[in-house]
């Protein structure tokens, strides 16, 4: 298990019971991540590690808003751009046209993402 970052969580005021959903959370994220495939259910991944990245902000105490996720191009085969995306961190995302989760053809490209 990996361990939270203290300071940010002094800062965020983090209580006990969200650290421990953090925890819970990050566990789950990691095995999402390990898992996953694009020749399996890539939209339900898709939306699956989107409800994460939410429920992480929550416990962080931040906005819940998509364009701070940051794991979301961390999945197996994902063909976005990520080096352009840490940089507009806090915007918009690229979504790289041929990405078998977050392509033009998935619902995933075809719309910013929308509110939880
Ligand atoms: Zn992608």
């Amino acid at each position: 298990m990996a361990q939270l970052n203290e300071a940010l969580a002094a800062q965020q005021n983090v209580t006990d019971d969200q650290r421990e959903q953090l925890n819970t959370l990050y566990d789950h994220l990691e095995q999402l991540l390990r898992d996953s495939s694009p020749e399996s259910h890539p939209a339900e991944t898709v939306a699956e590690l989107r409800l994460l990245e939410f429920q992480l902000q929550s416990n962080w105490n931040f906005p819940r808003d998509p364009d701070f996720h940051v794991y979301w191009d961390k999945l197996n085969g994902c063909r976005c751009p990520s080096t352009d995306n840490s940089e507009r961190f806090g915007q918009p995302k690229i979504h790289a046209e041929h990405c078998p989760y977050h392509g033009a053809h998935t619902w995933a490209g075809n719309t910013r993402p929308d509110s939880p």
